[in-house]
């Protein structure tokens, strides 16, 4: 059985990764990159980036990366994002 290291628990009840969702400080904003193009990038998600990176272009059905956590995805979808992160369990009041 797989026993979490933070907590103790066993890892099928472990929260500890539900629980550093509700406290990381998200930021959502937009930049623009070369030709005017404009990239969402969503800062401060510290684990699973990549796999909340495939989900979000999914749903979003754009194209993003992911580099060093930060979270690129092509075209402004600064609302949509945050619906989603919601939505995969982030606290709203971090999200900014
Ligand atoms: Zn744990």
């Amino acid at each position: 059985m797989d026993i979490c290291p933070k907590c103790g628990l066993p890892k099928e009840a472990c929260i500890c990764k539900e629980l550093a969702k509700t406290k990381q400080k998200i930021k959502i904003k937009t930049t623009k990159r070369r030709f005017g193009k404009i990239v969402t990038m969503v800062l401060g998600i510290e684990s699973d980036t990549k796999e909340i990176a495939k989900k979000l272009k999914a749903e979003l059905a754009c194209g993003g990366t992911v580099k060093n956590n930060i979270i690129e995805l092509q075209g402004n979808h600064v609302k949509s994002v945050k619906q989603k992160l919601i939505e995969l369990g982030f606290d709203e009041e971090n999200i900014e």
